[in-house]
């Protein structure tokens, strides 16, 4: 094996699966991480873990982490990515639904970059790119607890990217716009749903998933002393 580990959470489906395939098909050995392990299991990648974890769960991702390092060596990527969105209206939503997206987004990326972060300081190398969102830069009415978690993701990026950027170690933000996956599913308010909907008409659909796993490519294969900060990601004709 001479290609290093690169370890995805939320590889089940959408920018997660496409990010996992991308780097498989680079040859890279992987380990995917999400609930869904039949999915996972379903993509049959070549040198590759499929875990059943919740990335709430810190002990287990860290588990699994370490078991795949044994068989794969050190992880040198790990993309941060599971998570979900629930958009909806402030005043009618169930807080439950606050609590999960906090708990995903925010804390499980957490959970990630402590799984590996000390190891790669120690190492001197590796990359850890972090999903947040174009909702992590801009506030929309309708994403109140979701804008608030990218814009957290974003936060301790910036902060532990200066932290670790003297040890040669690279910590990169994802923020996309509409990007065609599973999202949707996630919405349980109807109205936010159909305006949401109604949006993507408007721009003329999503786009592919796959655009930000090349990316994501890209710029993990940059020479580890060159790092793209962030990446932001959308439509073209996606005009807020
Ligand atoms: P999907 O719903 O297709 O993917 C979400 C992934 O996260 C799934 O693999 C899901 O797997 C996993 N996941 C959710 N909750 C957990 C959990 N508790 N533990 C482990 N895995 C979990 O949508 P996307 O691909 O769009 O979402 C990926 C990321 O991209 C998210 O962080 C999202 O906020 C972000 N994003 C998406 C945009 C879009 O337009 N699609 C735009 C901007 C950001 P499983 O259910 O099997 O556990």
């Amino acid at each position: 094996m001479t290609k290093p580990l690169a370890v995805i959470t939320g590889a089940s489906s959408g920018i997660g699966e496409a990010t996992a395939k991308a780097f498989s098909n680079a040859g890279y050995p992987t380990l995917l991480l999400a609930r869904r392990l039949e999915l996972m299991e379903s993509f049959n990648l070549k040198n590759s873990i499929c875990k059943k974890i919740d990335v709430r769960d810190r002990d287990s991702l860290v588990s699994a982490i370490r078991e795949a390092e044994e068989k794969y060596g050190p992880t040198d990527m790990l993309f941060n990515n599971a998570g979900v969105a629930r958009l909806a209206d402030i005043s009618t939503q169930d807080p439950k639904e606050w609590d999960e997206m906090i708990d995903v987004n925010t804390k499980g990326v957490m959970n990630g970059m402590y799984a590996v972060m000390s190891n790669m300081k120690a190492r001197q190398s590796g990359t850890i790119v972090n999903m947040s969102s174009i909702a992590g830069r801009k506030i929309y009415e309708d994403h109140t607890v979701y804008c608030g978690t990218k814009y957290f993701v974003h936060a301790i990026s910036e902060s532990i990217r200066g932290y670790l950027s003297p040890h040669n170690v690279r910590v990169i933000v994802m923020s996309p716009g509409n990007i065609e996956a599973e999202v949707l599913n996630g919405i349980t308010d109807p109205n936010t749903l159909e305006a949401y909907k109604k949006n993507i008409e408007r721009i003329g659909g999503r786009i592919s998933p796959d655009y930000v796993a090349k990316m994501i490519l890209f710029a993990y294969e940059m020479p580890q002393n060159v790092i793209m900060q962030e990446v932001v990601v959308t439509p073209t004709k996606q005009d807020f």
